[in-house]
């Protein structure tokens, strides 16, 4: 199987629905780290003609696709996913090839990729979902409500998760859940996985009988089409996993419009951590699990803990030793593309002294700054996307408190200690004010696919944080109620 891809395959074209693009416009190749060199597939751009015809033709499908049942849809998640599986092998290659992350991670992620087409597709076909389209007998009148896709949806796919925030990723899936065609934006550095995991949907799609338009593909290794396509008429929703950066440049397109589209950005995020007196009797086992959270997969992932909140007493101390020498035992690790590599050294550069790692990794590790700096530097208080936390010492809950005024949005707060830590009572509204997630007892890494789960924040950990990106209830963000009333 493997061999069929990487030998037979190795000029990929992006998908006007069903027709292949002709790719007149150049290519690009991906990046593999580990062998420091451009992986051999050729990746042709998508010029803005094409990019006029998959918006052109998602229209014309979007009617017909809205019009489709939960349950085609529900059959049509259930069966990209078995695809999925039936090409795991082969995916698993090309993603590590781009990503430079390890085979346990790959699998992982295809899973979860998985099980959240699955979980969609049931939530669909739940009495819970059916309930909400509900209607009422008044005196004079019937009310019917129901839920409709509120369009086409542009997804921008963000570079650490190639499988699970990508092209049949969160968004895909809760949007084509929702009947709402999809194009998606490949990010650059794994277009091939991408590449590969259309042609899986795009067959899915044809095989089941599913209206041409429903699905396209775009290759571009610049703004150019992506910025394109979020300023089209036909668009109606933007998903968008990335840097903070990269959502803001989409909102302010999308507002600009002559009318404006939600842009559904799940962006960065620092994480913090309060670590009270109480969690230090337990100060190796904290000390190991953080770790872990800081440095795997080089800690490029928008939940790694960026700043722990320590007291400023000999336990502490002592716990930041610990962490400091744990996070030493970790081996360097490759980042999953140059781009966040340079990214990442250049920021550190600023604030830090480098230590000096293999070409294309960077050295797990912690860095102790105190409280003064934390309050007066506003960059260390931005994210550092790879394997490095901040450790910042309080002295007391008021020194805590101003600290935490200082933060914007975050997708996850986390609390160490007892639930109600003694003293620090009012910790826990400073972080619901924030954060999404409230992490008891844990690390923030690791986000669980369920129904409960809530993966947001205030800005700019999302740009609404109404929604979640992840869970089933993620498809609200591309669904509109309507009534009928007769
Ligand atoms: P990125 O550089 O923002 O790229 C994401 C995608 O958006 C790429 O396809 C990129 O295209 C496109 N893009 C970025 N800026 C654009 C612009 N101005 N106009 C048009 N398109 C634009 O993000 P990344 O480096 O892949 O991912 C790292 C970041 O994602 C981190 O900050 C991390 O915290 C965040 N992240 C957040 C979550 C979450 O759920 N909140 C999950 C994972 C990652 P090009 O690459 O062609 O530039």
């Amino acid at each position: 199987m493997c061999s069929l891809f990487l030998f037979n395959t190795r000029e990929m074209k992006s998908r006007i629905g069903y027709q292949f693009a002709k790719g007149e416009n150049g290519f690009f190749n991906t990046f593999s780290a580990v062998n420091d060199r451009p992986n051999e597939w050729k990746m042709y751009k998508t010029s803005l003609q094409e990019v006029e015809e998959m918006c052109v033709l998602a229209e014309q499908a979007r009617l017909p696709f809205q019009k489709s049942t939960l349950e085609e849809r529900a059959k049509l998640l259930h069966t990209i996913a078995n695809q999925l599986e039936q090409n795991r092998e082969e995916l698993i290659i090309i993603y590590q090839m781009e990503s430079n992350l390890p085979a346990k991670r790959a699998n992982q992620e295809l899973d979860r990729t998985i099980y959240q087409l699955q979980l969609l597709a049931t939530f669909i076909g739940s009495q819970r979902f059916s309930d909400e389209q509900s209607s009422q007998l008044f005196e004079s009148n019937t009310l019917k409500r129901n839920w409709h896709g509120i369009g086409t949806i542009a997804v921008f796919g963000a570079s650490n998760f190639p499988f699970a925030y990508s092209t049949a990723g969160g968004d895909t899936a809760a949007a084509l859940a929702a009947g709402c065609p999809v194009i998606v934006k490949a990010h650059p550095f794994h277009a091939g996985t991408s590449w590969k995991v259309a042609e899986i949907i795009l067959d899915v799609l044809k095989k089941l009988n599913f209206p041409n338009g429903v699905f396209s593909h775009l290759l571009d290794d610049g703004f150019a089409c992506g910025t394109f396509l979020v300023q089209h008429s036909n668009i109606k929703g933007v998903g968008f996993t990335g840097s903070i950066n990269g959502g803001k440049a989409l909102m302010h397109i999308a507002q600009q419009r002559k009318q404006p589209i939600p842009v559904f950005a799940e962006m960065g995020s620092l994480n913090p951590v309060v670590v009270f007196p109480s969690a230090l009797e337990e100060i190796e086992k904290w000390a190991n699990k953080y770790a872990k959270s800081i440095a795997t997969d080089a800690g490029q992932f928008c939940t790694k803990p960026g700043v722990i909140f320590v007291p400023n007493d000999p336990k502490g101390e002592r716990f930041a030793f610990s962490l400091q020498q744990e996070l030493q035992k970790e081996a360097p690790k490759y980042f999953v593309h140059p781009g966040l590599y340079t990214g990442f050294k250049k920021l550190v550069e600023n604030h830090f002294q480098w230590i000096e790692s293999p070409k294309w990794q960077a050295q797990p590790t912690v860095r102790i700054v105190s409280m003064n700096e934390f309050r007066t530097n506003e960059g260390l208080r931005e994210e550092f996307f790879g394997p490095q936390a901040l450790l910042v010492y309080y002295k007391d809950k008021e020194e805590l408190e101003n600290a935490i005024h200082l933060l914007d949005g975050q997708l996850t707060f986390s609390l160490i200690g007892h639930e109600k830590e003694d003293g620090f009572e009012n910790i826990l509204d400073l972080a619901i004010d924030r954060a999404g997630r409230i992490v008891f007892n844990d690390v923030p890494t690791g986000v669980k696919v369920a129904l409960e789960m809530v993966h947001g924040g205030s800005y700019p950990a999302s740009s609404d944080s109404r929604f979640t990106a992840v869970g089933p209830t993620s498809i609200y963000r591309f669904l509109r109620p309507i009534v009928v009333q007769y």
